[in-house]
């Protein structure tokens, strides 16, 4: 599952190869990864974006009735064999990566879905024309903001991608062979065109990610940016992680940590090595941590995540050496999933335990109860 570093370098590659680039197209080819906030679905030209005009504050995971009225392909297309396997969107292929392995099994992607009228003028209107403004990310949420006053908010799940094709071939999320493959595939949901012919595929194996047009005035309203904690990067986010952590005194500090209403955007593995680098046995109730302590679990949550965004950042353009024997991108842990292996700091067997309702690696020398 794509962690905060893995979001961020997806964040860091769409700000670099998009930013500026205009809109010229949408492929929708699975309606459950594609919304448009209802304010933009009106008939009549949306005014200006404000905050009283959001009247859907409902998380986007779920669909908006009405938005597509026939999710349902115009056939039903993905069991047939197709004989040509390169789409008709492909791009060129000088633009097609080296690495493309030549006996690449076809893997036709779904055709685009038929959209109503609504929906092809909330397109037409709010999309198609506009330039990328800029790549924000929130917790594990990315906005692309455009320069018409509205934004992409892309939520990658648990499989999700994002890959560009143009002069540059680029792609970063879930690890997998699309990353590197001919565009379209079946992966592929969204398919996002600009001028001179650049693409920006938005993959995702098991459907749970999407990507929702909507007001960029309205983006830190939704419940669940509206509701994050501040970020580890935040140099002054402290003094409100501090203040959010304290609600929690008999929680224990890993079940802290993972609550993104206390710090945001810290999984599994980041409150693990946090942990162990503070040196704060994970099961220990927030009550008992001292205020020295909390600020080195804050500063480590950040550091862990840097290193592992410069890891990352290699992952994106050497996919099959560094994901390619899995585990680089976890090269930078010293306690997550190195039980029996010794602690770098002291040598004491790591062990594997459950804390928080997850599994939760520690050091039992450096890290006490
Ligand atoms: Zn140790």
């Amino acid at each position: 599952m794509p962690e905060l570093p893995e979001v961020e370098t997806v964040r860091r590659g769409l700000e670099r190869l998009l930013v500026s680039r205009r809109l010229t197209e949408l492929v929708v080819r699975e309606a459950k990864s594609w919304q448009i906030d209802p304010v933009l679905l009106e008939a009549d030209p949306a005014p200006a974006a404000t905050a009283g005009a959001i009247s859907d504050q409902a998380p986007p995971p779920t669909p908006d009735p009405g938005s597509i009225s026939d999710p349902a392909p115009p056939s039903a297309p993905t069991a047939e064999p197709v004989p040509d396997a390169a789409p008709p969107s492909a791009p060129s292929s000088g633009s097609i990566p080296d690495s493309v392995p030549p006996s690449a099994p076809a893997r036709p992607p779904a055709p685009p879905l038929s959209l109503d009228q609504a929906w092809l003028q909330a397109r037409d209107r709010h999309l198609i024309g506009a330039r990328v403004a800029g790549a924000r990310r929130r917790a594990k949420v990315l906005i692309l903001d455009l320069d018409n006053g509205n934004s992409l908010v892309c939520h990658l799940k648990m499989t999700g991608q994002m890959v560009v094709r143009g002069d540059e071939d680029w792609g970063a999320g879930h690890p997998t062979d699309s990353l590197l493959a001919r565009l379209p595939d079946r992966s592929t949901r969204l398919e996002f065109g600009f001028e001179a012919d650049w693409r920006l595929f938005f993959n995702d194996q098991r459907k749970f990610g999407w990507v929702r047009l909507m007001p960029t005035a309205a983006v830190e309203q939704l419940s669940f940016i509206a509701s994050l904690g501040p970020e580890p990067f935040d140099p002054d986010g402290f003094a409100e992680f501090q203040r959010r952590i304290a609600r929690h005194g008999r929680t224990s500090v890993k079940a802290a940590l993972l609550d993104q209403s206390v710090v945001a955007g810290i999984g599994n593995i980041y409150a693990d090595e946090s942990l162990w680098a503070g040196r704060v046995h994970p099961a220990r109730p927030v009550a008992q941590v001292s205020d020295a302590k909390l600020r080195q679990l804050w500063r480590a949550a950040a550091e862990v995540m840097r290193l592992s965004i410069e890891l990352g950042g290699s992952t994106d353009r050497n996919y099959v050496d560094a994901e390619g024997k899995r585990g680089s991108y976890l090269g930078f842990a010293n306690v997550f999933r190195r039980e029996g292996q010794p602690c770098p700091r002291c040598g004491a067997t790591i062990v594997k335990t459950r804390v928080a309702g997850r599994g939760t690696h520690l050091c039992p020398h450096c890290q006490r109860l």
